[in-house]
């Protein structure tokens, strides 16, 4: 099966370059490195800048958004203009971790909104625990023309289906292989397959059945197949269908 991972961070894996090296016997299309702040965002831009089958987001995490200045999205911005750039990300809003305020929250995701609309770029959302106000700050702002995905998907179908009504991928991870998680099966039994995207979130969230070790893109395929699994579909379809949905919503 094809392999495609569209949002990893190589960046905090110690033997990137041994994983790396492994993903053309692996099968995988290209793999999507994700920005976190703007150090690790000139990271992305170099690391895809290196590899042909790495392409790069750029952006400010809301974790990382406490003391920010229009400097940082000013540089943000800039980044986001280098060819192997394809979105704005990660952003949005999470109310698990309490490392930021939510006003320095806000203001960095609508920052970074304006850059997406501006450049054209699609957005990779990071929401946890904070569904309702960032779907508001996102219809309140006005969305990007190419819209993006919401990554890492953590809440219920009605959720769901609030994003995929407006047009945005559904973004898969680890999580979908462990036991008793019925919610997050229920999302991908009802969301149609070509707005999903296959996502691994390395180094973290490892799917079984590497749980508890360190994740890397190429276990994309233990998602694929639960995927396929859950969609009674067979994985050859399947991997197919979700390479094309990753092309095509990144314009690769
Ligand atoms: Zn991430």
């Amino acid at each position: 099966m094809k392999l495609v991972d569209t949002h990893c961070h190589l960046n905090l894996i110690d033997n990137k370059n041994e994983i790396i090296n492994s993903f053309e016997k692996e099968n995988m299309e290209f793999v999507i490195e994700v920005g976190i702040n703007v150090e690790n965002s000139f990271k992305t831009v170099e690391l895809a800048n290196s590899y042909e089958n790495i392409y790069c987001s750029v952006g400010i995490h809301p974790n990382d958004s406490s003391n920010l200045s229009n400097k940082d999205f000013d540089t943000i911005k800039i980044l986001a203009q280098n060819e192997k750039v394809i979105a704005i990300g990660e952003i949005g809003l999470d109310y698990y971790r309490e490392y930021t305020s939510k006003k320095d929250q806000f203001s960095s995701f609508i920052n970074q909104i304006q850059i997406a609309k501006e450049l054209n770029l699609p957005l990779i959302l990071h929401i946890r625990e904070a569904y309702d106000d960032a779907f508001n700050i996102l219809i309140n702002e006005g969305l990007p023309d190419k819209l993006g995905v919401v990554h890492c998907f953590s809440a219920d179908w009605k959720t769901a289906k609030k994003f995929l009504d407006l047009g945005f991928y559904i973004g898969i991870d680890g999580p979908i292989t462990f036991k008793n998680n019925n919610t997050l099966v229920e999302v991908v039994k009802n969301t149609p397959i070509e707005y999903i995207l296959p996502e691994t979130d390395s180094p973290f969230l490892t799917p079984v059945p590497f749980r508890g070790k360190k994740n890397n893109p190429t276990y994309v395929k233990y998602v694929i197949q639960k995927i396929a699994e859950i969609k009674n579909m067979n994985i050859e379809d399947t991997s197919q269908i979700l390479v094309e949905n990753s092309r095509k919503i990144f314009d690769i």
